[in-house]
């Protein structure tokens, strides 16, 4: 009987300490996290939140080479001289010259010129007026961010997550009336627009 109670004192010792234990370990419930940044985009002071946040996640995805990891000579092999340009060596088409410029369909989707992965839906785009598709956001995880240093800048690179091309570069906070206050500023070059697949996927999902 001593025994008993012995060896449940033992046993319960450790479970009654767990519990604190845990909750120094855990940082607060992700899923606590998701859902302020579910309805972050409506709200403006928040937006900045979301991006940088964002940006931090996507950066860790840097680390690991894309899925769709082909050579060069294969990309040489599949895209033309000027995608290759934009899309594998960080190019940048003229500003104004790209067919995708002033392209506001009511449904559709943005896919890698590369690698063919969805990127944009036609709900994400905006008039921007700086020569170049425009973007508020992006379809989730399609899209990832990197610094960018060159011309003695410090810019948001972005890319596509399945293959690494370049699509452009990530600007925030510069007043554009959209839910998140950020212009995916992405080449032409760099998309290929599917008419009529937001629906699909809607769907799907
Ligand atoms: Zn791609």
């Amino acid at each position: 009987m001593r025994l008993l109670q012995a060896s449940l004192r033992i046993f319960a010792s450790p479970l009654i300490r767990f519990p604190a234990v845990r909750s120094q370990l855990i940082p607060p419930p992700t899923s606590a996290t998701k859902v302020i940044l579910k309805s972050a985009p409506a709200i403006p002071f928040l937006g900045s939140f979301f991006s940088s946040r964002s940006q931090s996640e996507s950066q860790t995805s840097k680390m690991a080479p894309p899925p769709d990891n082909r050579s060069e000579d294969e990309w040489r092999a599949v895209l033309n001289p000027e995608q290759f340009r934009i899309l594998r060596q960080k190019g940048t088409e003229r500003p104004g010259t790209g067919e995708y410029d002033s392209h506001y369909p009511s449904q559709g989707v943005y896919t890698c010129a590369g690698c063919n992965a969805p990127l944009y839906k036609s709900t994400h785009k905006f008039k921007s007026g700086c020569g170049w598709p425009a973007y508020f956001d992006s379809i989730p995880g399609a899209v990832a961010r990197h610094t960018d240093s060159s011309f003695g800048m410090e810019r948001t690179e972005i890319t596509c997550t399945n293959c690494g091309g370049h699509l452009g570069h990530v600007f925030k906070g510069e007043g554009y009336p959209t839910p998140t206050d950020e212009r995916h500023c992405v080449n032409s070059i760099s998309l290929k627009f599917t008419e009529g697949e937001g629906g699909g996927a809607k769907a799907k999902a």
